[in-house]
């Protein structure tokens, strides 16, 4: 049996056991009673206020928690006290502790007769929580709002978070997502994703471009920038995927607007071409007559310059168009490097003269043989000669040299002229790239000379560079050509003399010429006349086809580009008549591209002239005929 002096003293060690448990506990605890005062504190509770236990036990609750805490937490403490339990969290401005987040819970306690005497508290500090909670909330609504689709992914591909952007760009809902993976999104038509890039991807990150599917099965294209992260002890891949469809769209009409450009270059150059024909005709007409003197001479060669001047540009438009579309195809031979030079130089040779300049040229003791498209190559150097003879004031030195550096055939084109400042000496191989001063302006061209030379030397597997120390100090050009390594035996040397530009008095032919242009048709008629041919002239295809029966030519120069009937139709039908299958056919068009000349081929025509026509290749293909 217990003695009342046992039961007392037992109850004081129980309640000393209980403050010893609620002083070991990292929650603060607080009685107080009805009248607003401490009863109990345990020592956290009290320590948060810098205070011992025995310092708040007695004080009232806005003694010890102050005036701000004490009004935050009155509603709460008045529902305590009408009996009800309540949690709230508050932020409280410690002493010892400053400024903490913390959670309470608030328990009524009561008499034996059930009323309220006081409130036991417990206050948890979640400051740590609070801020986790938060920041988790603000990546939330981050991630949530983003316009990009974010994607928590696991190493087997397996999706375990998306934001709302992913689950409107795929049209699923949030737990369709999570139970797919991101092969499930990816097209077939983009091939596998394997292992191997999923490994990268955590190793080092990826950026790349694919095609997604949508539930719906529909396709769109994306970035992915997909990257290795650890959240919390779990690897993740981190993917943002970004719908390009837009941006490719963009890209689309871009190149659409390109290839119109393109287009419109091509159909310009084109038809600037036409008026020149009959011009340049004109002029070797007025050269044959010889009967020019005085101004009206002057006036002739100024027309004659200026026209060669405006066929170079409109070759030039022509060139670059074919090179942006990719259409050049180049005929290559072996060849030797002399060959190229003797050919170039034979063009810029007149401009190098108009101005007075000095040429020197060095060429190898040993011929260097390279893979060549003859032509074009001369076209590169001509186009180099030509810029020294224009950057250089009059009477300056041009030097040509052409060497071999073992695996190199070396052609160097170096002046004395205005020079290149060295932030261009790259940019000049650029599309419209012109060194912007009076001086060179005034030498006219369209900056699309050393684009083209660049491309044919590349296509010929060489390189090109510039080098100048600078305005005022000349400059150099460099073409290198990878050498062939067996020499050939020497070719055939060209040795005729025909560039005298007037027709072949000899031969006499009978000629059709068929342009709907009649200018074109009359002067080039009247330049076939002076050479001593007969000729007719028409200008459609029906007049062409009857003339052609009626005046039996042994050549018919055809225009293709004819309203009504093409020349590619007249030319067919010539085929099909015994008396015209064997005449020499020879197409005259604007249009000089591989596909042109296939084309005219396949019509039946002998030979595709572009026009304006070169009076020494017409007079060097009728001479070969005259028999
Ligand atoms: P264009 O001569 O028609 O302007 P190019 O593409 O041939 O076009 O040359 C581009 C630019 O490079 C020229 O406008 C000129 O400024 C510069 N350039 C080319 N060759 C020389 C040179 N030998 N000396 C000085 N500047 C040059």
């Amino acid at each position: 049996m217990t003695t009342a002096d046992g039961g007392q003293a037992k109850t004081e060690s129980t309640a000393e056991e209980m403050r010893l448990v609620l002083d070991a506990m990292p929650v603060a605890v607080a009685h107080c009673d009805a009248e607003q005062r401490y009863v109990f504190a345990n020592q956290v509770y009290a320590s948060r206020f810098g205070l011992t236990p025995e310092q708040v036990v007695g004080r009232s609750v806005a003694e010890v928690l102050g005036e701000e805490l004490c009004a935050q937490i009155h509603p709460y403490t008045e529902r305590v006290l009408a009996g009800e339990s309540v949690q709230y969290d508050a932020d409280a401005d410690y002493a010892a502790l400053g400024r903490r987040h913390v959670h309470c819970s608030c328990t009524p306690v009561r008499d034996a007769a059930g009323r309220v005497t006081g409130w036991v508290a417990t206050v948890t500090d979640i400051t740590e929580r609070h801020h986790t909670e938060q920041m988790l909330e603000r990546y939330r609504l981050l991630a949530g709002n983003a316009h990009d689709i974010v994607l928590f992914v696991r190493r087997d591909g397996r999706i375990v978070e998306a934001n709302t952007a992913a689950l409107a760009a795929y049209g699923y809902e949030r737990e369709e997502l999570l139970r797919a993976t991101v092969f499930d999104l990816r097209d077939p038509s983009s091939g596998p994703l394997t292992a191997d890039q999923m490994a990268e991807a955590d190793q080092r990150g990826v950026t790349f471009e694919t095609i997604h599917r949508r539930k719906d099965g529909s396709r769109f294209p994306v970035e992915v920038s997909s990257r290795g992260t650890d959240v919390a002890g779990e690897r993740l891949l981190l993917s943002i995927v970004r719908d390009i469809s837009e941006r490719r769209r963009a890209e689309e009409a871009l190149r659409d607007a390109d290839r119109r450009k393109d287009e419109f270059l091509a159909t310009l150059a084109h038809e600037l071409r036409n008026p020149l024909a009959p011009i340049r005709n004109a002029v070797q007409i007025l050269r044959l007559k010889g009967e020019a003197h005085g101004d009206a001479l002057f006036a002739r060669d100024i027309i004659d310059r200026q026209v060669q001047q405006l066929a170079r540009l409109v070759d030039d438009l022509l060139d670059v168009s074919r090179i942006t579309r990719g259409t050049i195809d180049l005929r290559q031979e072996r060849a030797e490097v002399t060959a190229v030079v003797e050919q170039a130089l034979e063009t810029s040779r007149p401009l190098l003269d108009a101005a007075s300049h000095r040429l020197s040229v060095s060429l190898p003791a040993e011929p260097l043989w390279v893979m060549a498209d003859v032509t074009r190559l001369a076209q590169v150097l001509s186009n180099l000669l030509n810029n020294a003879a224009k950057y250089t004031r009059a009477g300056g030195h041009i030097h040509l040299a052409v060497e071999s550096d073992g695996s190199d055939a070396v052609i160097r084109v170096h002046d004395d002229g205005i020079g290149i400042p060295p932030q261009m000496l790259r940019r000049i191989f650029e599309l419209f790239a012109q060194v912007d001063t009076s001086l060179e302006r005034a030498q006219g061209g369209l900056g699309l000379g050393l684009t083209i030379a660049q491309r044919l030397v590349e296509m010929h597997g060489g390189t090109i560079t510039a080098a100048s120390d600078g305005p005022g100090t000349g400059s150099e050009l460099t073409v290198r050509l990878p050498l062939l390594p067996m020499p050939r035996e020497s070719a055939a040397a060209d040795g005729d003399d025909r560039r005298t530009g007037e027709p072949n008095a000899r031969a006499e032919l009978r000629v059709l010429v068929v342009d709907d242009n009649n200018d074109s048709a009359d002067s080039l008629a009247t330049w076939l006349e002076l050479a001593g041919h007969q000729v007719r002239t028409a200008y459609d295809g029906p007049q062409a086809l009857a003339a052609a029966e009626e005046f039996q030519p042994r050549v018919i120069l055809l225009d293709i580009g004819m309203p009504g009937m093409s020349g590619y139709d007249v030319a067919r039908r010539l085929r099909e008549q015994p008396a015209t299958r064997d005449v020499l056919l020879l197409a005259m068009t604007g249009w000089g591209q591989d596909e042109d000349r296939r084309k005219s081929r396949e019509a039946g025509f002998d030979e595709h002239l572009v026009k304006p026509l070169d009076p020494l290749l017409l007079k060097d293909l009728l001479a070969r005929h005259a028999t």
